[in-house]
């Protein structure tokens, strides 16, 4: 703040924040951490009793110790954080980290506050080290939003954990498991959390729940997949997250669901060009499978969804469509729908 008023003039400046990285563009390196002797004893303990677990043991890339999670930091401010804010909610083929700063495990594990965070980044802003548009943006994410997540939970448990406004019921696609489906942008975020129990927030939101949520899956069970699959994982922040905000079981914290068509991964992604499906088409062979499930979900939904404050111009657009249309709607989201159960997506 300056005074009574923000930094620069604005509150938010998101709008600089939609970036793609141009082509053979490449994210600075995450830094790696020796494992020391406790880490290394629990490696083992985790390979000798947990041979099938998920995940990549080394390189180890998370701190687990106050020191570590201040190197962690250090980097990030000293060289993630100028790129943080363009590319914050770009996905690359490939790059599971971009400029996300990875310091969520340490925050939550209480190895770092989050003030000190907040702190570091405000103090490299006003000494010329990074941009405005990037430092607003990741202290409005840990004093902006996680303190807001943590304060739905405070409010709404316990009913946050079992609702289910939408009346979802569809089993997770055997896919979130396996990371095996030919839908791209799927097959990496889980890669990614197969391999680190990390993605970054977009993918978490707009491929991982958005795809659940398109696709009709029970919140309750996406929340479990999240808890078990994330290094981050905590009751008090998965669950606000996957079952308020990602599958808008309940209107706690948003007022409209964070649900798209392919077109949002297409515009912030590269994953569309090598995925077997044209995110063009809406129905029949090959067509992307967020995009029938997206207007079906509308569909469904109509009734809770069309009222909600700022889906007027969705529902603008669901009214243009025909019954032929929909009826081809249908049959691809069945289609879908299907292979999923079949473990076949
Ligand atoms: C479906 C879904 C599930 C999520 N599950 C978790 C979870 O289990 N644990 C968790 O810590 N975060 C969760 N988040 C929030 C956010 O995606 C992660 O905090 C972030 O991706 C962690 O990576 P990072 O440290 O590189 O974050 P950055 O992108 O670098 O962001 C900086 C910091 O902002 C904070 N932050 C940003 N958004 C949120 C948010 N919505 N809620 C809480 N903190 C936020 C985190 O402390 C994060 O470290 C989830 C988001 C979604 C949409
Ligand atoms: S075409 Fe559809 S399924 Fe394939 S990567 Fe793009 S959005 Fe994902």
């Amino acid at each position: 703040m300056d005074g009574d008023d923000p930094v620069g003039g604005e509150w938010n400046y998101d709008d600089q924040n939609r970036e793609t990285p141009p082509e053979g563009w490449t994210p600075p390196e995450a830094p790696r951490f020796d494992p020391d002797e406790t880490t290394r004893e629990v490696i083992e303990f985790v390979r000798e009793r947990y041979p099938d677990a998920w995940g990549s043991l080394e390189p180890f890339v998370w701190p687990v110790t106050r020191e570590e999670a201040r190197q962690a930091l250090s980097h990030f401010v000293e060289v993630r954080l100028p790129e943080f804010g363009p590319y914050q909610d770009a996905m690359v083929d490939g790059e599971w980290a971009l400029c996300h700063s990875l310091l969520s495990a340490a925050i939550n594990l209480g190895l770092l506050h989050p003030r000190e965070a907040v702190e570091a980044v405000e103090e490299a802003y006003e000494a010329g080290d990074a941009p405005l548009n990037s430092a607003e943006g990741f202290v409005r994410q840990v004093l902006g939003w996680r303190e807001f997540v943590r304060h739905v939970y405070r409010r709404s448990m316990p009913e946050l954990a079992a609702a289910n406004q939408l009346d979802q019921t569809e089993p997770l696609p055997e896919a979130y498991w396996t990371g095996e489906t030919d839908i791209r942008c799927l097959s990496e975020a889980v890669g990614h959390v197969r391999d680190r129990g990390y993605a970054h927030h977009i993918e978490r939101l707009m491929v991982l729940s958005n795809f659940a949520l398109v696709y009709g899956v029970e919140p309750a069970e996406l929340d479990r997949w999240f808890h078990l699959g994330f290094v981050d994982a905590f009751h008090w922040v998965t669950t606000p997250n996957v079952v308020a905000m990602g599958s808008f079981a309940t209107d706690v914290l948003s007022s409209k669901p964070y649900a798209s068509s392919g077109n949002y991964v297409n515009k912030m992604s590269d994953y569309c060009s090598s995925c077997p499906y044209a995110v063009s088409k809406t129905t029949g062979e090959n067509a992307c499978p967020f995009n029938a499930l997206y207007w079906d979900f509308l569909k469904e939904n109509e009734e809770r969804l069309r009222g909600t404050g700022r889906m007027g111009l969705m529902y603008s657009h669901v009214d243009r469509k025909d019954d032929e249309e929909w009826d081809a709607i249908r049959a691809r989201a069945d289609e879908i729908r299907r292979m999923g159960r079949a473990g076949t997506l």
